[in-house]
């Protein structure tokens, strides 16, 4: 039997607004196991998030409180704990990291003291050891000459090496699980890949288990395990990896796939999920996802779906899958993958040339010297040529300081070219 490191049991959390009572965690529950990486799937506001602070017991007081469940860590129930202990828990058996590196770390601090207040705080290191201990931290999370990073401010570095900084600073209490709440939406696809190839390396060397906080499938189709998708505050599908992504169950996952933009659609209008998340103010009388499921029927108006096992390893909330409720099911509904919701096809774009740009440059000065004498340049943009037609869209795409903004800035002459 696999041994698991972290369950989480019905977990509930709520949050006081002026509204009333946001629901945002509904009776949440999942296991992961020593080692394994566990995505949480899902819109924004579906209460990933709050899952993972609820967990590290940070959720905002006072307006939001966890109301009932437990969060066992190796057989411990860690919502029985006083606030004292917990913080013996996180940073050291949990550590966390966040969406946005520079706004997590400490501006006014070297990167190498921040990494050092981290060590002491969780390992007790201080001095020689404590740097020692921070150059090996910086090396395994792949820094390039860590003796001269270690001096830095964290302005002076690109957006992938913060967050490699914030995963040692995560990495310094050798924590057995490591909570990243969706740790490359922030970063290029490039950067995205070697962070999500750190973070691989990291796992098989440590052996820590991950929960991954993401609304992205190209990210957990990289890392993940297995996955469970969230909706309106409630875990609707859970699954392995190859199984999820071979043949989604939930009509919610099936649309997720549907919407997705990929090379064989190219040209064709994308699926969209029609209507909005139901504000999670109100009581559900039936299954949450029926305003927006085309094959809802009476029964999901008015009753609430089982959470339905289809395999020892899977399970779906869904009367689909609940042979006592597809019974009354109307003739024509089936299982089968849900079709898309269609947009209206896009116009084509005219003929007629809307903006031709021939030739843009955008040279910056470098001022050196007392007198501030222009020693050299910036070559920001660097000849580039580009039309759009009208009601065509034009997509420039590269890496972050390849010259994309200041063409555009260029363009409107924010900057001079
Ligand atoms: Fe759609 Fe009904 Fe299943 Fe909900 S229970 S996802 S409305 S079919």
């Amino acid at each position: 039997m696999t041994e698991q490191l972290l369950t989480v049991q019905d977990l509930t959390t709520w949050i006081q607004t002026d509204q009333g009572v946001v629901r945002a965690v509904d009776g949440v529950s999942f296991s992961i196991p020593r080692g394994e990486t566990f995505a949480l799937v899902g819109e924004s506001g579906c209460g990933k998030s709050m899952t993972a602070l609820s967990i590290m017991q940070l959720v905002p007081k006072p307006a939001a409180r966890i109301v009932s469940g437990s969060i066992r860590m190796n057989g411990q129930d860690l919502l029985q704990w006083p606030e004292v202990k917990m913080r013996t828990v996180r940073g050291r058996r949990i550590a966390m990291i966040f969406q946005e590196p520079m706004t997590s770390l400490n501006p006014v601090m070297t990167i190498g003291g921040q990494i050092q207040e981290a060590i002491r705080r969780h390992q007790n290191l201080k001095g020689k050891p404590a740097r020692a201990r921070s150059m090996e931290l910086l090396e395994q999370v792949g820094i390039p000459d860590p003796a001269k990073r270690f001096h830095e401010f964290p302005h002076q570095l690109s957006g992938g090496m913060k967050q490699r900084i914030m995963i040692a600073m995560a990495l310094s209490g050798e924590p057995e699980l490591l909570i990243a709440d969706e740790p490359t939406t922030a970063l290029d696809v490039t950067i995205q890949a070697q962070i999500l190839d750190l973070l691989k390396n990291l796992q098989e060397r440590t052996g820590m288990s991950i929960l991954l906080i993401t609304h992205d499938l190209g990210v957990v189709s990289e890392i993940a395990h297995r996955v469970a998708v969230m909706y309106a505050g409630q875990i609707v599908e859970t699954a392995g990896r190859q199984s999820f992504f071979s043949e989604p169950r939930h009509p919610y996952s099936r649309k997720l796939f549907d919407s997705l933009p990929t090379g064989t659609k190219r040209a064709q209008p994308l699926a969209v999920i029609a209507g909005l998340v139901p504000s999670l103010t109100q009581t559900f009388p039936g299954c949450r996802f029926a305003s927006r499921c085309h094959l809802a029927w009476e029964t999901c108006q008015d009753t609430p779906p089982l959470w339905i096992e289809t395999t020892p390893d899977e399970a779906v909330r869904c009367h689909l899958f609940d042979p006592q409720q597809t019974e009354n099911q109307p003739a024509g509904e089936t299982t089968a993958a849900a079709p898309s919701t269609p947009r209206p096809p896009a116009e084509q774009p005219k003929d007629e040339v809307l903006l031709k740009v021939n030739g843009l440059k955008v040279h910056f000065p470098i001022h050196r010297g007392l007198f501030k004498r222009v020693v050299g340049y910036v070559k920001a943009v660097d000849g580039v040529s580009l039309q759009i037609r009208q009601g065509q869209t034009l997509a420039l795409v590269g890496e972050s300081g390849c010259g994309k903004t200041t063409t555009g800035k260029g363009i409107l002459q924010l900057v001079r070219p």
